[in-house]
C-alpha cells in the first residue's frame, strides 16, 4: 500500500523534534551537529531569537489579509532588498520554483510589450536546478527530473555547463535570456567563474537579452556577500531568491530592474499566500541581520577557517575526499567513497550533511555557525571518513 505521505523522498530515519543554532536534537535525545540547515534554508540556525521574536509578535497580530490589501511589513522587506541590491522592486513568493516561474513570465512578457513576441527562449545549463514546477524542471531539463511528465514547457535550451563557445553560438533572435545559478547547488557546488559571469553579462548586452540569476540556494549571504553575483561585480536583470531569505520560514522573491519588470501590469501576476505578514515579518528580521556588512565580513572570516581545515581533512582521508569546492559558507566536498555513504556515516557521528550531484556533499551550515561549532564540525567528519576506511 502507498504510504501515507507520497513517497517522493527516500528519507534518513532521523525525525528531529528541535533545533538550537548550529543543532538539531533527534527524538531519542541525540545532537546533531547540522552542516545542511535544511539545504541552506536555516540561514540563522535553528530558534534565532530574532526570528522567533518577529514571528511570534506577527502571530499574535495579523496572519493574512491577502494582496488586495497593502502589507506594511511586505512593502518594508521590498524597500530594504531594493536598497541592498542591484534591483528596483521585488515580488514575493513562497519557495523558489515559483520565483522561477515568475522570472521566466517576466522575461517573456518584457519582450512581448517591446514588440518582439518571438524572443521567448531561455539559455539554461546541464547540472542546474530551478525548482519542481513544470517550468522549473523544463529549466533545468534533466531526465531524472522530466522524464514522465511531457509534454514540458517549450522555449529552453539547454547547453554543457561551462561551455562558452556553445553559449555565444546559441543565442539567436529568439532568445530572451540566459538563467543561471552563480553556484550550483543540487548539481554539486559548482561555481561560475566570476570571469564566466562578467562574460555572460557582456553577452546579454550585446544582444540585448536579460540575464536571470538564480540565487535561490547561494544568496542571502551564503557566499559572504549579500548575494553571490556580487562578488563578479555584475548586476542580473531579474534575480530568483527563496531558502534563506525566510531563515526556515517559506518565502522567496523574485527582485528586477525597472526596465525588466516593465511588462508585469496590474493583473499579471498573482499570489494567495506571496508577501504575507508572517514570512515578510520574518524575512526583514533575516535582511536586518544578514545586511548588516560586520555580519557578512564575519561569514567571510568563518568561511576562512573552514576551508583551510577542509582541505586538511581532505589530505587527511585521501580515500574519502577528493578536493573541496565552493565559495563561503556553501561548500561541496568531492568525495572517492559513494557521497550517500558519506553522508550516512556522518549521521553515525552527530553529523548532518546533504547530497549533490557529481558525488559531492554539502556543507551549508548556518551562517551564525560558531568557530567552536566548525573545530567540532571537523572532527565530526574526521571520525565519519575514518570509519569509512576502517570499515
Ligand atoms: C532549492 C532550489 C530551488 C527550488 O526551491 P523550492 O523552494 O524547493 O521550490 C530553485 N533553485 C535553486 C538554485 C535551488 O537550490
Amino acid at each position: 500500500m502507498i504510504p501515507s505521505v507520497l513517497p517522493t523522498y527516500s528519507r534518513a530515519p532521523l525525525s528531529f523534534v528541535k533545533g538550537e543554532g548550529s543543532w538539531l536534537i533527534e527524538e531519542d535525545g541525540r545532537r546533531f551537529l547540522d552542516l545542511g540547515a535544511g539545504i541552506a534554508v536555516n540561514a540563522l540556525g535553528h530558534a534565532h531569537p530574532a526570528l522567533v521574536a518577529a514571528l511570534t509578535e506577527q502571530a499574535g497580530k495579523l496572519w493574512h489579509t491577502s494582496n488586495l490589501y497593502q502589507i506594511p511589513q511586505q512593502q518594508a522587506l521590498a524597500d530594504k532588498l531594493v536598497d541592498l541590491s542591484f534591483a528596483d522592486t521585488v515580488f514575493f513568493t513562497n519557495s523558489g520554483t515559483e520565483s522561477c516561474e515568475l522570472a521566466v513570465k517576466m522575461a517573456r512578457k518584457y519582450f512581448y510589450d517591446k514588440g518582439q513576441p518571438d524572443r521567448v527562449e531561455i539559455i539554461t545549463f546541464s547540472g542546474s536546478f530551478h525548482g519542481r514546477s513544470s517550468a522549473g524542471i523544463a529549466a533545468a531539463g534533466s531526465e531524472k527530473m522530466t522524464k514522465g511528465f511531457g509534454p514540458l514547457l517549450p522555449g529552453f535550451k539547454h547547453l554543457e555547463f561551462g561551455d562558452e563557445d556553445a553559449l555565444k553560438a546559441a543565442i539567436t533572435d529568439t532568445t530572451a535570456a540566459i538563467m543561471i545559478e552563480p553556484i550550483q547547488g543540487e548539481g554539486g557546488i559548482r561555481s561560475v567563474p566570476d570571469q564566466t559571469l562578467k562574460d555572460m553579462r557582456a553577452l546579454c548586452d550585446e544582444h540585448g537579452i536579460l540575464l536571470i540569476l538564480d540565487e535561490v540556494q547561494c544568496g542571502v549571504g551564503r557566499t559572504g556577500k549579500l548575494f553571490a553575483h556580487e562578488w563578479a561585480g555584475i548586476t542580473p536583470d531579474i534575480m530568483m531568491v527563496a531558502k534563506g531569505i525566510g531563515g526556515g520560514f517559506p518565502l522567496g522573491a523574485v527582485l528586477a530592474t525597472q526596465d525588466a519588470a516593465s511588462g508585469m501590469t496590474a493583473g499579471t501576476h498573482g499570489s494567495t499566500y506571496g508577501g504575507n505578514p508572517l514570512g515578510c515579518a520574518v524575512g526583514n528580521a533575516v535582511i536586518d541581520i544578514v545586511g548588516d556588512p560586520a555580519f557578512l565580513a564575519e561569514v567571510n572570516r568563518k568561511a576562512g577557517m573552514i576551508r583551510q581545515k577542509l582541505e586538511g581533512l581532505v589530505a587527511n582521508h585521501p580515500d574519502v575526499f577528493e578536493s573541496v569546492r565552493g565559495n563561503g559558507l556553501m561548500l561541496g566536498l568531492k568525495c572517492k567513497a559513494t557521497n550517500s555513504d558519506v553522508v550516512a556515516a556522518g549521521y553515525k557521528h552527530e553529523v548532518v550533511t546533504v547530497p549533490a550531484a557529481d558525488n559531492v556533499i554539502r556543507l551549508l551550515p548556518p551562517l551564525t555557525i560558531t568557530d567552536e561549532e566548525i573545530a567540532e564540525a571537523i572532527a565530526r567528519l574526521d571520525q565519519t571518513a575514518s570509519s569509512l576506511t576502517s570499515a
